[in-house]
């Protein structure tokens, strides 16, 4: 099979969680098969924006409330738990520092966790914890579109 990368591309930036690092809110990994040849072949640089952020593992889960990442990063949405204490400022920390280390790599695209509040991208949960969907980014999704950063999900 031809290599997904040439030498000398930068780095591809991924979920850490779908590296199989075990640092999903539940304290599970997400290992998916893509993500973890890219890792095998040096090429991944790995993130997880709600560790960064400063929160531990496992945390309480939580969802975007009143919009998806862009309204979190413009201000109008807040990120929230399950239990109802505000974590938008974490969200917003670890998305800071994803967008600081994809810059410093030169990175153009990513390879994000699907649906999660930080790192999902095209849908996410709609703040209802019913495990409904919504269009939309996780904040670090949206962080990272905003500043020229092609994202993708894993297929899971
Ligand atoms: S989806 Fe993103 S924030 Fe959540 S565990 Fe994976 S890397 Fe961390």
């Amino acid at each position: 099979m031809a290599p997904m990368t040439q030498e000398g591309d930068p780095p591809i930036l991924v979920s850490a969680c779908l590296a199989g690092r075990a640092c999903r809110f539940d304290g599970a990994a997400n290992p998916d098969d893509e993500v973890g040849r890219l890792v095998a072949d040096g090429r991944a640089l790995l993130v997880c924006p709600e560790e960064d952020g400063g929160l531990g593992t496992p945390r309480p889960p939580a969802e975007i409330v009143g919009g998806d990442g862009h309204d979190v990063l413009d201000g109008r949405a807040r990120v929230v738990t399950h239990a109802g204490d505000d974590v938008t400022d974490a969200y917003l920390a670890g998305a800071r520092i994803a967008l600081q280390t994809a810059r410093r790599a030169g990175v153009r695209t990513a390879i994000l966790k699907v649906r999660s509040p930080s790192c999902g991208a095209g849908c996410v949960y709609d703040g209802s914890f019913t495990r409904t969907l919504r269009t939309g980014d996780g904040v670090t999704a949206a962080l990272l579109q905003a500043n020229g950063i092609e994202v993708r999900t894993d297929s899971s």
